[in-house]
């Protein structure tokens, strides 16, 4: 069974953890996962067991980067998953991006990272922050496409209609995912909005605070009290109020049990009373910088 969430319709079902995750359609026309794992700061090897164990777990999407250095393991964890029957290739959506070094020759980044995840073609591939000849990358892209290497296109760190129209401005293809940095302290409600004319998703990066910051919202009373009631944790409270509000998310980690923990948001729904009350959680605070 594949359940689709057009546009912000999410729909709500009551599964088991083991339950397939629903996906989004983008403008690529192509389907993918609502939540994913993230796996920055981890190194090959670690990425390669992450990824095996979150696929066991019933995790289809997987983010990645070129500046991570992981790509060749994030790649093995999925052929491991592969040769054991558990997927196939077409099952996983796997992101990657091109990193500011390699923005004087995207083409060739675009091949690199092909080449690191070892998979055949890339599903998702990201520039990862605005920079220098960041629209000669986004042509690159569009060139990665047209010859199969790619399969949809976006951009990150991109947090203005502004920043979006400029690097679209010659673009023949739309970006498919904005993934920016965004959290229950940090809402740019604004963008997704503006965003939806496009067909174009958001995906959020810290979902839970990030590195360093999660326990400012772990431990914040509204969310506990939210948590509490549904008999859920606060990461699942907060994951599951992301995939409510329209965007797509990528909790990362390498911890067996929060990989399981974090998956465990399709049985339950937050009501419109609680939603509000994580909107009006929105402070504005941006954790990083880029
Ligand atoms: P996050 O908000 O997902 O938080 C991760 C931290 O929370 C880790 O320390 C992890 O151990 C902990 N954690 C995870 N699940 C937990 C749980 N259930 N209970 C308690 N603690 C838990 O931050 P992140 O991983 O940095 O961001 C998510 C992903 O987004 C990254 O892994 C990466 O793939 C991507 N990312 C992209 C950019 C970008 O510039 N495009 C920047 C940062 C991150």
């Amino acid at each position: 069974m594949r359940v689709i969430i057009s546009g912000l319709m999410v729909i709500l079902l009551t599964v088991g953890a083991s339950a397939e995750v629903p996906s989004v359609r983008l403008n690529s026309g192509y389907d993918m996962p609502v939540l994913g794992l993230g796996t920055w700061t981890q190194d090959n090897a670690t990425a390669e067991q992450s990824v095996y164990t979150a696929i066991r777990e019933g995790y289809r999407l997987i983010d990645t980067a070129r500046y991570y250095g992981n790509e060749q393991g994030v790649g093995k964890g999925v052929r491991r998953a592969i040769a054991e029957g558990l997927v196939s290739r077409e099952d996983i959506f796997i992101t990657t991006k091109i990193m500011p070094g390699n923005y004087s020759d995207p083409d060739a980044a675009i091949d690199a990272s092909n080449n690191a995840l070892g998979l055949g073609y890339i599903d998702l591939m990201l520039i990862h922050q605005p920079g220098r000849n960041d629209e000669g990358v986004y042509a690159a892209l569009e060139r990665g496409v047209k010859s199969g290497k790619i399969r949809s296109i976006g951009i990150s760190n991109y947090y203005t209609p502004a920043e979006f129209e400029r690097i679209t401005r010659n673009a023949a293809i739309l970006p498919a995912v904005v993934q920016n940095e965004n959290h229950p302290y940090y809402q740019n409600e604004a963008l997704r909005k503006y965003l939806e004319r496009y067909g174009t998703v958001v995906e959020s990066w810290y979902p839970l605070g990030g590195r360093g910051h999660t326990h400012e919202l772990f431990g914040n009373e509204a969310l506990r009290e939210i948590a509490r009631s549904h008999g859920k944790t606060v990461a699942q409270v907060i994951l599951r109020w992301h995939i409510q509000a329209g965007y797509v998310v990528i909790p990362g980690s390498k911890n067996p049990e929060h990989i399981r923990e974090n998956i465990g948001v399709f049985d339950f729904a937050l009501t419109d009373d609680e939603m509000r009350t994580i909107a009006g959680l929105d402070i504005q605070r941006r954790f990083e910088s880029w």
